[in-house]
């Protein structure tokens, strides 16, 4: 597929370290492919350890006057790379979509969404403060200062190829951390994009340095960063096994590290619930990214004296969305991310259906002229415990439908999980909402709602969908150390 740029440097093929566009050292290429067909339309470095610390080497030798630079001025930058984010919106959705597949209305959503925690950062980057602490001793002053940790290495799924990267980097470099990056295999050129753009935002050379590598050469290029004292944090966005092991590893050097991890939500409907709102709610939640999020619902509960109606509004509801490559402008579900993805859905269906499960649209591939990795938008009836798709995340368009009968059972249900990320739920009973709002174990509860992300909150998740935050005034605390200055002698 050709991707025709208005702005076409934007189109990257190489790594950025220390302010120049480089090839791996050993000159390795890596293909990134059409999602829709498999087919390769361009390839980037397949970067080693090598190229992992002559990036860490750059970022450490920018740190110094990077992090001595006021906020101010680091705020203004980080500005300037919003706006220019801003306006090469279309050339960014256009290589979001033609890279991981999702329809050119949300990829365009993408962009100001990943743009909105950029500003943001830029804003709170003026606001850092420290503390003044009341003298214990007399003759004594004691502060408490913030200052960034260090250099950073960011590591990112494709499920966001922008967003996910963005909110990495913009805390980091408004906290005065250098960055080390890292793009999933299947969606580096958006990443490479946004690098070019801070790049002629006028982000020093040095600051945010971006490699490339292919599933195969990914551990070597992340170990580097975890053995290397100089690193001193990791942040990770992807499945839970992935940040286990970084959790693990990065041990040796003891690194701050933040873990935004794999999720399995439940979305309760309650008897009390507006089904209409509830439906709308599923929709946006479920089916956004064809149900590639970690916040997806992965569990749909609902209780007993609404299920059937709950059901047949939603079921008219999935069986009309429209499914289509990425580019077409009606579509809205795209293809899945690879053959991979595909099979796992399928596998899932097939699993619960011959567990019991029955499907009420859907449940099938959808072979379209543009290629096989196409799944049907589905809803499944009589799902159980027993069923893969309720202890694993589908990360598809699959909604498979619980029902209950009462509220203690379905919060039971609904924690009966390791994981803990986001939890949705609608009731229109208030004392109802704040009970089951706080039995819920999960970092974030949408109540009424099923779009709940945004810059100014704090997202992450609780268990094994990992710790830190990111947004929100919390998210540039995981950037930081906090150091006290005791001065004595002023008695
Ligand atoms: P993944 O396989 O864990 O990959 C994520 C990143 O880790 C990629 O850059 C990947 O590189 C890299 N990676 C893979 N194996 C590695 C290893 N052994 N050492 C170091 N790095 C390694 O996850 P994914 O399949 O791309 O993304 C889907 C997962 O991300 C889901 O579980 C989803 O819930 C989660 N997610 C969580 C959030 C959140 O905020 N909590 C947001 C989005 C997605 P390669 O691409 O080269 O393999």
């Amino acid at each position: 597929m050709a991707l025709n740029l208005a702005e076409p440097a934007l189109l990257r093929t190489q790594n950025l370290i220390d302010d120049q566009w480089r090839d791996a050292g050993l000159g390795a290429r890596l293909s990134v492919s059409d999602p829709a067909t498999g087919e390769a339309f361009a390839s980037v470095p397949d970067s080693d350890a090598g190229d992992a610390r002559l990036a860490v080497d750059a970022a450490a030798a920018a740190f110094p006057a990077w992090s001595r630079r006021t906020a101010r001025e680091r705020a203004q930058l980080i500005k300037r790379w919003h706006a220019l984010i801003l306006q090469h919106q279309e050339d960014l959705a256009r290589i979001i979509s033609t890279e991981q597949g999702k329809p050119l209305k949300e990829a365009r959503g993408e962009v100001q969404y990943g743009a909105s925690y950029v500003e943001w950062f830029a804003e709170e980057a003026t606001r850092i403060c420290g503390d003044i602490v009341a003298e214990a001793v007399p003759g004594r002053k004691l502060l408490v200062l913030k200052e960034p940790v260090g250099v950073v290495a960011g590591i990112t799924p494709w499920n966001f190829p922008l967003a996910m990267i963005a909110r990495k980097i913009a805390p980091a470099l408004a906290a005065g951390c250098t960055v080390v990056a890292k793009p999933a295999e299947d969606t580096p050129l958006t990443a490479l994009a946004l690098a070019w753009l801070a790049q002629q935002a006028g982000i020093p050379a040095g600051v945010l340095n971006m490699v490339t590598a292919s599933r195969e050469h990914t551990p070597g290029v992340v170990d580097a960063w975890l053995l290397d004292s100089r690193v001193r944090k990791i942040t990770f966005t992807g499945s839970t096994p992935v940040g286990k092991h970084l959790a693990r590893e990065s041990a040796a050097t003891l690194k701050k590290l933040s873990l935004e991890l794999g999720g399995n939500a439940p979305f309760i409907v309650f008897e009390d619930a507006d089904l209409d709102a509830a439906v709308d709610g599923l929709m946006a939640s479920k089916f956004r990214n064809g149900g590639q999020t970690c916040v997806c619902p992965n569990r749909v509960y609902v209780h007993e004296a609404v299920h059937d109606d709950f059901v047949e509004r939603l079921a008219q509801r999935v069986g009309a969305l429209h499914v289509g490559p990425a580019t077409e402008e009606a579509a809205q579900i795209g293809p899945m991310i690879n053959a991979r993805a595909v099979d796992k859905i399928a596998r899932h269906v097939e699993d619960a259906v011959a567990r019991g499960a029955r499907v009420v649209t859907g449940g099938k591939r959808v072979r379209t002229e543009d290629g096989p990795h196409y799944y049907a938008p589905t809803v499944l009836v009589d799902a159980t415990p027993a069923m893969e798709l309720s202890c694993e995340e589908t990360f598809g368009p699959v909604a498979p439908i619980f029902r209950f009968r009462d509220e203690a059972e379905v919060i039971r249900d609904a924690n009966d999980t390791p994981f803990g990320l986001a939890a949705y739920f609608y009731s229109n009973d208030t004392r109802r909402i704040w009970r089951v709002a706080q039995a819920l174990e999960t970092g974030m509860v949408g109540i009424n709602e099923g779009a709940i992300a945004a810059e100014a909150a704090p997202f992450g998740g609780v268990k094994e969908s990992g710790y830190g935050r990111e947004g929100s005034r919390h998210g540039l605390d995981d950037y930081m150390h906090t150091k006290y200055l005791c001065q004595g002698q002023l008695g």
